[in-house]
């Protein structure tokens, strides 16, 4: 609630890593030749409380990031009442994977799922993004992104690049769901400048057969420079943020 000791600081500490990440991600746009303000900055908010969503919005953040269900949705519920107040809307994307048994409450949250890996959840969230369009839980369609795995190891998600194009046509064609892009996590290790580099090609391919699939989820604490470098579109910002996860989350 407003007003707890404290509360102040952690607003202005916020303030402060925000305006830092924004002066790093502008600089980053720059040095890639890129227009100002094309890259939009994604604030991931996972395993933090409402309370500093809160203070996001009050700096003017619209673009949240969430990775667990039934964590995100109930943060969003508890914020329905500033949320339908703003003049700006602000956005919760889900970037975490996807149980197909949450899809049901990620499509009453969620404007854009960036973790799309299998046919199987595509199928989950296009029955239920209709189930939500009927029910009146949402009005729009639900943006999609598929994760592609730049290194081809399964455990850390994401589809495999040659068996994208298939996704990719099932995505296309799965009814209440608008096929938007990629989405990337650069593996561990290694040059993270290389997975960029790697992912704008995949995109780049992509692109000839989805024109309209624009985006490029790309780039993180700490890796932004080199996803902006090599296309991105949205990076995705927490620790950098928000401060460091609790130990749970690790
Ligand atoms: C947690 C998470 C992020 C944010 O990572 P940081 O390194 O804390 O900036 C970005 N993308 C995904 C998919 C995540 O799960």
């Amino acid at each position: 609630m407003h007003g707890e000791p404290g509360d102040g600081d952690r607003t202005a500490e916020l303030a402060q890593r925000y305006s830092a990440v924004r002066t790093r991600l502008d600089e980053a746009e720059s040095a890639a030749g890129r227009a100002a303000g094309s890259v939009r900055l994604m604030v991931v908010t996972k395993f933090f409380p409402a309370a500093d969503v809160r203070r996001l919005l009050t700096l003017g953040v619209r673009t949240f990031g969430e990775s667990r269900e039934p964590e995100a949705g109930r943060k969003v519920d508890e914020l329905a009442p500033e949320l339908a107040g703003l003049a700006e809307p602000a956005t919760f994307d889900m970037i975490g994977s996807v149980q197909t048994k949450k899809a049901k409450s990620i499509a009453g949250w969620a404007d854009t799922v960036h973790s799309v890996d299998r046919t199987k959840v595509l199928d989950a969230l296009s029955r239920a993004t209709l189930a939500a369009l009927e029910d009146g839980r949402r009005t729009s369609t639900l943006g999609v992104l598929l994760q592609v795995s730049l290194d081809g190891d399964p455990h850390r998600g994401g589809v495999p690049a040659d068996e994208l194009p298939q996704l990719a046509e099932d995505a296309a064609g799965a009814e209440g769901i608008d096929l938007r892009g990629l989405m990337v996590i650069a593996p561990v290790g290694g040059d993270p400048d290389r997975w960029m580099s790697r992912a704008q090609e995949i995109a780049s391919a992509f692109r000839d057969t989805h024109p309209g699939a624009i985006e490029l989820s790309a780039g993180m604490s700490g890796d932004l420079e080199q996803a902006v470098r090599h296309g991105s579109t949205c990076v995705r910002v927490g620790t950098a943020i928000m401060g460091a996860r609790p130990l749970l989350s690790q």
